[in-house]
Order: C-alpha cells, then sequence, then structure tokens
C-alpha cells in the first residue's frame, strides 16, 4: 500500500493495540471489575419480585442492621454467629461478601474488622473446648474464586482471622464450590467441614487436630442431592445434616462420615402452587435454633425462602412440622431477595435474651430510601417467638 492512507496503517494499529492495552488493564482494576459485574447483573438477570406469601404472614421488625458492604449488586451472601459464653454481650457476627471477603460485626451491627481473603460464600463458626479451659474458635468457609475451602481461627477481642490449615483444601469441584457449613461429631469430637458443589455434590471433610495447633484436611466421602445445593447447617446433637437444594427443597442427612449417604427430603419448594410445599425457591440459608439444656428434639430449623423472601420455621426434630413464616423488615425497609441466615438460641442480653437471627438483604435501601449496597439485618428470637406463637406452642404440648 503507498500514499498517506498506507502510511497511516501502522499507526491505527498501534492505536488500537493501545486502547486495548488500556481497556484490558482496566478491567484488572477492581472498581472497574465491579461495574462490569453489575452491568451484566442488571443485563442478563431478571430484577427480583418476590413471590405470594401466606396471608397474614407476619413482619417482624429487626433490632439492628450492618453497614451496607462494600461491594455493589450481589455482594452480600452469609452470616455466621459466634456466641461469646463468658461475655454474651460481646458475641460476634460474621457476614461474607463474596466479591472480596469477611466482615466482623459487633452485635450492635458495627463493622469491627474487614478481611479481603477472597470470593467467600458462606460462612460457619464452632467453638472447640480445650483440656485446659477455655476454647479455640474455629471459622470455616467456602471461597468460590477458586474453589477452596478456609480455615481460620477467630481472636475474638480484635476480629483477627488466621490460617489454622496444614495444607490448603482444594475442593473436588465438579462446577463450583459454592455452600459451607461445619460439622462437630458429638462421637468423636472430630470437626467436620461440608461443601456443596453446585453441580449437586456435598463433600465431607475431616479437620483432624495435629500437635501444632493446626487443622489437618482429610476428605472423607461425597453425599449428592439432584440439582444445585446450596446453604446447609449441622445439627451437631442429633448428628443431622440438613441440605438446601436451591429449586427443590431441604433434605436431611446422618452427618457421620461413614454413615448412609441416602438423604430423606423434608420440605418442598413450590408455594403457591398445586401441591406445592412451604418453601419458594430458591432455598438458600439454613440454621439451627437450639435452646441450650430442653434436649435434643427441642428448637427449630430455621429456612430462607428467597423466592418470596420468607423465612419458614420447622422443627428441629422429625417430622420436622412447619411452624410458619415471618418476614423482616427494619424501619420501613423490608428484605428481600435473601440470601443466607444464621440463628443462635443462647441468651446474649438486652433484646436477644431469647437469642438472636441474622438475615443478609438482597435489596437494601438507605434511611432516604435511596438505593444501598446489601447488608445484614439483626432480629431478637423473642421478637419472632411472639409473631409465630413458637411459645405457646411449645408449652402447649
Ligand atoms: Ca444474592
Ligand atoms: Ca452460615
Ligand atoms: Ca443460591
Ligand atoms: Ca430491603
Ligand atoms: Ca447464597
Amino acid at each position: 500500500m503507498t500514499g498517506r492512507f498506507g502510511r497511516a496503517i501502522p499507526g491505527v494499529i498501534l492505536g488500537i493495540a493501545v486502547l486495548t492495552a488500556v481497556l484490558a488493564a482496566s478491567l484488572q482494576v477492581p472498581a472497574v471489575k465491579g461495574e462490569m459485574r453489575c452491568f451484566v447483573q442488571r443485563s442478563f438477570y431478571p430484577s427480583y419480585e418476590p413471590g405470594p406469601v401466606a396471608d397474614g404472614t407476619p413482619i417482624v421488625q429487626a433490632q439492628s442492621e450492618t453497614p451496607p458492604v462494600r461491594d455493589k449488586c450481589d455482594a452480600a451472601d452469609d452470616p455466621a454467629i459466634w456466641v461469646n459464653t463468658e461475655n454474651p454481650e460481646k458475641s460476634l457476627v460474621l457476614g461474607t461478601n463474596k466479591q472480596r471477603g469477611l466482615n466482623v460485626y459487633t452485635l450492635d451491627g458495627q463493622l469491627l474488622a474487614s478481611h479481603a481473603v477472597g470470593k467467600i460464600n458462606n460462612v460457619d463458626v464452632r467453638a472447640l473446648p480445650l483440656a485446659n479451659g477455655g476454647s479455640r474458635v474455629f471459622v470455616g468457609a467456602s471461597n468460590k474464586g477458586d474453589s477452596r475451602l478456609e480455615m481460620w481461627e477467630l481472636t475474638p477481642s480484635n476480629g483477627a482471622l488466621s490460617n489454622v490449615l496444614t495444607t490448603p483444601i482444594n475442593a473436588k469441584v465438579e462446577r463450583e464450590t459454592y455452600g459451607f457449613c461445619l460439622y462437630l461429631s458429638p462421637e468423636t469430637q472430630t470437626l467436620y467441614a461440608f461443601a456443596t458443589d453446585k453441580s449437586g455434590a456435598v463433600e465431607q471433610w475431616a479437620l483432624k487436630d495435629v500437635a501444632d495447633g493446626r487443622l489437618k484436611p482429610v476428605f472423607k466421602r461425597q453425599l449428592r442431592v439432584q440439582s444445585q445445593p446450596e446453604g446447609c447447617v449441622a445439627d451437631d446433637e442429633n448428628r443431622r445434616l440438613f441440605v438446601g437444594e436451591e429449586d427443590v427443597g431441604i433434605w436431611v442427612f446422618d452427618a457421620e462420615p461413614d454413615a448412609s449417604t441416602a438423604g430423606s427430603l423434608i420440605a418442598r419448594t413450590g408455594y403457591g402452587t398445586l401441591g406445592g410445599g412451604v418453601l419458594t425457591a430458591d432455598v438458600e440459608g439454613l440454621a439451627l435454633y437450639a435452646p441450650p439444656g430442653e434436649g435434643p428434639d427441642a428448637g427449630f430449623l430455621i429456612a430462607s425462602s428467597q423466592g418470596n423472601a420468607t423465612n419458614a420455621v420447622f422443627d428441629r426434630a422429625p417430622p420436622y412440622a412447619f411452624r410458619g413464616a415471618f418476614q423482616i423488615a427494619f424501619k420501613a425497609n423490608k428484605t428481600a431477595d435473601t440470601d443466607g441466615l444464621d440463628v443462635t438460641a443462647v441468651n446474649l442480653s438486652g433484646p436477644y435474651s431469647r437469642g438472636l437471627l441474622v438475615v443478609q438483604d438482597g435489596v437494601n435501601s438507605a434511611e432516604d430510601r435511596s438505593r444501598a449496597n446489601q447488608n445484614f439485618k439483626f432480629t431478637a428470637w423473642a421478637d419472632i417467638e411472639d409473631a409465630l406463637g413458637l411459645v405457646q406452642t411449645r408449652r402447649s404440648e
């Protein structure tokens, strides 16, 4: 090629190359990545429209809420409550930000610490008693980013986390590591991690306490549901594992690693449809309300019914009777598109004398009703008991 046009071509190519390089580099900048992710979410996923709820479903007012998480769009996902048995009012709440890491909040909802540890989706906690008194607090989580399972020791005074694994847990991964929960066996005092995979696989890993205080992961077995699961919770005392299969319902398995891998479906989705259950897909977080000293049958299983933004309450023990559902609001802001939740029955003092429920709010707004990033809302269990008449139910039995 000749002439002015021909001479311009190298310049055009150079210009395109520079632009491409700038674009590629800017896509590596977290803020730009975040905007892109939000753009994709808003463009290709339908906006949330809550499904129908049963007439008379109570709306329970939350006591407080956390600040919005740092990232826009779908970011906050799942909480875990650590009960400080010596100073209940100094208990802590862990909350995931699946774009960035893990936050630690005080009971009044204030941010105590923020850890940029990756795409942490679900989180759980267990305190293991020490022979000489006291305990160690272990926090476990699923990292969606590289399908790893994390185990840290929590320093309650400042919310610090330190890795306690002898070797990283690379999940077996068939599609993407997703949900997570811990199980402390009453038989062997062994701590186990369960991780759900978007393929339907549920992996069980033993976390063996080794001499130097670290935990050594050992793969034990795989359970399975037929479609995408996420949330799970273990009932340690009863050796049960509950798994939410998002579109289908809640399964229960024996949590011991040498037990049968057969599960039973205890609650179904399809609320409002012919022959449907009490949940509206997706089934998200699961949590166990286990009142101390009341025996292994007392208490409830709580499930986040994302499709209609309700929290469904079932008996903790078979036949897992449905006790009712409720919604949560903080002032005028109702929770919606709800992901994970956690609950404790321990008296945490003040409004939480009957325990605390923490839920994620997927559609959050500020006081002036402008859109805010997602957050977590803290509700007194006493108010939930009142709204559903659960105390009366228990006393009459
Ligand atoms: Ca979500
Ligand atoms: Ca959790
Ligand atoms: Ca989900
Ligand atoms: Ca809301
Ligand atoms: Ca979730």
